[in-house]
């Protein structure tokens, strides 16, 4: 079978292995498709500090048809349809035990990082590390699988104890983002004001719900301060994580606001413990890293509910290493899907 595969870091080729056969605790997934991630570009790179086995097939959106079951699966069987969990901790710590594997002891690994993920035609996968995705279009399934766990999970770290949330910004309005938009449009009755640099994605974020769209182009943070009249701001959700989304986040929110950092773009802001400081006092930061196997299956539903819907482009699996330079270069509008 096919596999795009890196060989060595920043190396990634398509190349035929043999196909995996199924071991104790696990099921076969003939791919459907997978989604491309921006975290793929650095994946590529094999960043020592990943600790990546190579070669390893990429791709760690994956929504595939059962094509065998291994030694021990009873709950699954060939032909239905699994989108796979992202992660896979190690199982025996508490979090793991309640599904949160993004908390495991351990540390987890990723699909499509540690071990071999979606970007080929056949994946093994643990048969306990699936849901189920019937009555779903694998093509937009993809993207939920860690686009939109992130997004929700990420959404699901606000908390709102009697408060009502009046305006939240989601920043980048990418693959994370424009799924994070349709989750805040669904759980909160908020107005959301969405940052991006790209007008074309500003407007799909006003398509999906954002009330108000402002572009980054270093007066951000001016012009969210005068649509919101002041720093009226409940929650940020910055989908990019660098050093300029940090700092709009610390100086448009308000007292006892929220801010919830997906993005990993390798920003930093100093943290300042005195009584004038770069946040506001009681603004709470918290990073965020994937979701829970509880969140899988949430979003899925929201998939089918028909309340998070992905934007796609797809592309054949020959393609592979052409999709992430697109992502990379940030011409792809919402996920970029191989289909095999
Ligand atoms: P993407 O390339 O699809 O989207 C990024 C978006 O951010 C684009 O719309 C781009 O125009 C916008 N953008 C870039 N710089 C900006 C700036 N300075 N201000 C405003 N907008 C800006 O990427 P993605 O796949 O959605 O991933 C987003 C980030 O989340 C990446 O850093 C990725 O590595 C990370 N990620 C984190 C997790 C996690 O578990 N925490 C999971 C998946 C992805
Ligand atoms: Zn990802």
């Amino acid at each position: 079978m096919r596999a795009y595969r890196v060989i060595v870091p920043g190396q990634a080729r398509l190349v035929d292995v043999d196909r995996p056969s199924p071991g104790p605790g696990e099921v076969l997934l003939r791919v459907a498709a997978t989604g491309v991630c921006h975290s793929d570009v650095f994946i590529r790179k094999a960043l020592p500090v990943f600790r990546m086995p190579l070669p390893v097939t990429l791709g760690h959106e994956v929504v595939g048809e059962i094509a065998a079951t291994g030694p021990g699966v009873t709950r699954w069987e060939a032909g239905q349809l699994a989108a796979a969990y992202v992660l896979r901790g190690c199982g025996v710590c508490a979090p793991c035990q309640r599904g949160h594997d993004n908390l495991c002891h351990a540390g987890y690994r990723g699909l499509g990082t540690h071990f071999d993920g979606g970007m080929a035609d056949y994946v093994a996968v643990r048969a306990d590390a699936i849901a189920d995705a019937a009555g779903l279009d694998p093509v937009a399934a993809a993207p939920l699988t860690d686009a939109g766990l992130t997004a929700l999970h990420a959404v699901n770290s606000i908390d709102r104890p009697g408060a009502t949330l009046k305006r939240i910004v989601v920043i980048g309005v990418g693959g994370l983002g424009h799924l994070a938009v349709q989750v805040v449009a669904h759980r909160f009755d908020a107005e959301i004001v969405a940052v991006d640099r790209d007008p074309e994605r500003l407007e799909l974020a006003r398509k999906l719900g954002a009330r108000h769209s402002v572009r980054s182009d270093g007066s951000e943070a001016a012009a969210i301060r005068d649509l919101a009249g002041g720093r009226e701001i409940d929650a940020v959700l910055d989908f990019v994580g660098s050093d300029s989304t940090l700092r709009v986040a610390a100086e448009v929110t308000n007292r006892g606001a929220q801010v919830v950092v997906a993005g990993l773009g390798g920003g930093s802001l100093p943290f300042e413990a005195k009584s004038v400081s770069t946040f506001f006092p009681e603004v709470s930061l918290r990073r965020v890293s994937a979701g829970t196997r509880q969140e899988l299956a949430e979003v899925l539903d929201l998939g089918r509910a028909g309340a998070v819907h992905a934007e796609t482009v797809t592309y054949p699996l020959e393609r592979a290493g052409a999709a992430i330079d697109d992502v990379a270069a940030g011409t792809v509008i919402g996920r970029a899907v191989i289909v095999p």
